[in-house]
């Protein structure tokens, strides 16, 4: 049962979802009740714009559920025609194609004849401060539909809406912006910026199953959270999906920089989804994240950070020697010699090895623990 609510002039949609068997309706639901739907033309092109993470099968919950993915396309095949609907992505190492046959999309696409298409070609447009990123060249022909799974996420705490734009960037160009803003808050600003940016004409989150601990990778663990949530917002829908899960928002640099600049109203949101029985569970966040997101968004910690936050470590007995990690590494910070070896003085911290590992064999190691030799 579907409740929708205006908040400062933008729609939000929560609907209970108990499980994926029968979500489909519930999905389509709050597609076609949203003003966006409602507006669209038939000239209109669309871009689903799913959370590809890696090539992980579907129950690992990793990536975006194929039967969201494919509500979204009965929707708006109610009105375009399949020619004008695409799904895209750019995962971190696989293909696009590759991250859809794992994990179910690729047949769903397949059976309603949608392309998918891997975010390649790249074009550099301006943010609000920072000047020049690189963005999918062909992203601003599309309405953007955003279809992002609620995880936790080790180095920026939590991802869902807002994280999942950086997609949008093509290829090893993202690893290269972890790389110049290895610190949580300034990464975290860029994201805002990016979010600000592309500003995608609906979210639907995929809700039901998400990832607490040490996510968005193979290392997190699936926790039921029954929720759908829509909105034309994207910052709110990210407020829902992190309250749904019971993370507060000022642990989450992007939220923080969002709430700063007033593109969140918390209080009102708060009240609104309180109203809906929010929390809704009761994430555990990634190892030591608490304390090192909170410590990272004052000026002084940023100069201690390398030295006291969490950092990525190779449990060489679970090390399959694939060199993905390698591949991923934004800082050249690993060899291979025969396992996974990470040079300190280049890591920066991003965790992409961590999130990539398909062997969950590079743990986040406490970063004080460390520092005391206890680990
Ligand atoms: S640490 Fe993980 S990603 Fe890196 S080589 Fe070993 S198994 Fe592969
Ligand atoms: S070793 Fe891992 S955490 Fe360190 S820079 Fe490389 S990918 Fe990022």
């Amino acid at each position: 049962m579907q409740k929708r609510i205006e908040v400062n002039g933008k729609e939000l949609f929560v609907s209970k979802a108990s499980s994926y068997d029968n979500c489909i309706e519930e999905a389509c639901s709050i597609i076609e009740s949203s003003r966006f739907f409602k507006g669209l033309k038939e000239t209109d092109k669309v871009l689903l714009k799913p959370n590809f993470l890696s090539a992980r099968k579907e129950s690992d919950a990793v990536n975006t559920n194929p039967r969201i993915v494919e509500a979204a396309i009965i929707s708006f095949k109610k009105k375009l025609s399949k020619d004008n609907i695409i799904v895209g992505d750019s995962p971190g190492t696989a293909s696009a194609l590759a991250v859809a046959k794992a994990c179910g999309v690729y047949d769903v696409c397949k059976r309603h004849g949608i392309k998918i298409v891997e975010f390649s070609s790249h074009k550099l447009v301006g943010l609000k401060t920072f000047r020049r990123i690189s963005l999918w060249e062909n992203y601003d022909e599309y309405k953007i539909v955003n279809l992002p799974k609620i995880k936790t996420h080790v180095f920026m705490t939590f991802t869902c809406a807002v994280k999942n734009l950086y997609g949008l960037i093509p290829g090893k160009v993202k690893a290269g912006y972890h790389l110049t803003h290895p610190v949580p808050a300034d990464f975290g600003r860029l994201l805002y910026e990016l979010a600000l940016k592309v500003n995608p004409e609906f979210t639907l989150v995929d809700g039901i199953i998400g990832l607490e601990g040490n996510g968005p990778g193979s290392a997190g663990i699936p926790i039921k959270t029954g929720v759908l949530i829509g909105s034309d917002d994207v910052f709110a829908a990210d407020f829902a999906a992190c309250s749904a899960a019971g993370i507060d928002y000022r642990i989450i640099p992007y939220m923080l920089a969002a709430a700063r600049e007033k593109s969140i109203n918390p209080s009102t949101l708060n009240r609104v989804l309180s109203g809906l029985g929010f929390p809704l569970a009761s994430y555990r966040l990634p190892d030591g994240k608490k304390l090192v997101s909170r410590i990272t968004h004052s000026r002084l910690a940023r100069r201690v950070f390398r030295k006291f936050s969490s950092k990525p470590r190779v449990i060489t007995n679970a090390c399959i020697k694939c060199g993905e990690c390698k591949r991923i590494c934004p800082a050249e910070a690993i060899s291979m010699s025969p396992y996974a070896k990470i040079d300190y003085s280049k890591c920066i911290r991003c965790f992409c090895c961590h999130e990539i590992c398909p062997a969950k064999a590079i743990e986040v190691a406490n970063g004080l623990d460390s520092f005391l030799g206890r680990k």
